[in-house]
């Protein structure tokens, strides 16, 4: 019983150290966030995560198709804060594959996947995916992500240690993946969106097209749908979301241009 109480105490300080470490910061669009780890440190993951992906995924012989991809995601860097575009060093690989995904890591480190190219089917298109999810390395998703496992885990553990059956942590096990987390990511991909619209439109992408391009996605997925939308808003929703704030990214393209941002990336 002695040994019982210890663990309990020494798990308990663990939860405690671990939620005095949490800072709460907030999202670009002022939704309060909890964060675990340091800017670096997710950076280092971003890093890591990115070389294993290309040692693990044959990278694109497609000579135009990369240079493509390289003058979208070149455009769309260009448009960020100058304080969030120097902090790394951004780059793309294009991945020989068929899927009709991307990524952006922390640290600034994206993927395209080949099949993207036939779904976002012109520059605007893939620049509306791309500058989504740099939308999701802008506003910390990750690091969210992150945390909320370590903190979940740190819960489990206590309730592993006061005996609660292996029946009931699956029930809560499922119920965190089903109903405790995914509105969560669903709120981050809205986030995504809405922070993706509003960088494609100052990179002088039309911002038109981002609905253009989540029709195709949606009507690209067949039986099984693209990884990409699996947690991702309903369509319904998402295309209602994006017109409303088609105006304002308008507004946002206007400057752009004014300030002769016109990409012209061609495949
Ligand atoms: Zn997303």
């Amino acid at each position: 019983m002695i040994l019982f109480s210890r663990r309990v105490a020494f798990t308990s300080a663990l939860s405690a150290g671990l939620l005095s470490l949490a800072a709460c910061t907030s999202s670009p669009l002022q939704r309060s966030q909890v964060v675990l780890y340091s800017e670096a440190d997710m950076a280092a993951r971003g890093s890591a995560a990115y070389q294993q992906m290309r040692e693990e995924t044959p990278v694109s012989e497609d000579a135009r198709a990369i240079r493509y991809v390289n003058c979208v995601a070149d455009h769309v860097v260009e448009a960020l804060p100058v304080e969030v575009r120097t902090r790394y060093a951004w780059e793309v690989t294009l991945f020989a594959d068929e899927q009709a995904n991307a990524f952006a890591l922390p640290g600034g480190k994206m993927g395209v996947y080949e099949g993207l190219l036939n779904v976002a089917i012109n520059q605007h298109q893939l620049a509306a995916v791309m500058a989504h999810e740099v939308g999701h390395v802008l506003a910390n998703h990750s690091n969210e992500r992150a945390s909320q496992s370590a903190l979940r885990n740190v819960g489990f553990g206590v309730a592993q240690i006061l005996g609660v059956s292996d029946a009931t942590l699956q029930a809560i096990d499922m119920g965190t993946q089903l109903g405790v987390f995914l509105p969560f990511n669903r709120i981050q991909e809205s986030e995504a969106d809405i922070v993706g619209l509003s960088l494609m439109a100052q990179a002088g992408f039309e911002p038109e097209e981002s609905i253009s391009l989540w029709e195709n996605m949606a009507a690209s997925g067949g039986g099984r749908q693209p990884e990409l939308l699996s947690t991702h808003p309903s369509p319904a929703s998402r295309m209602s979301d994006l017109h409303a704030r088609i105006p304002a990214a308008e507004a946002e393209l206007d400057s752009a241009q004014a300030l002769g941002r016109f990409p012209d990336c061609i495949r």
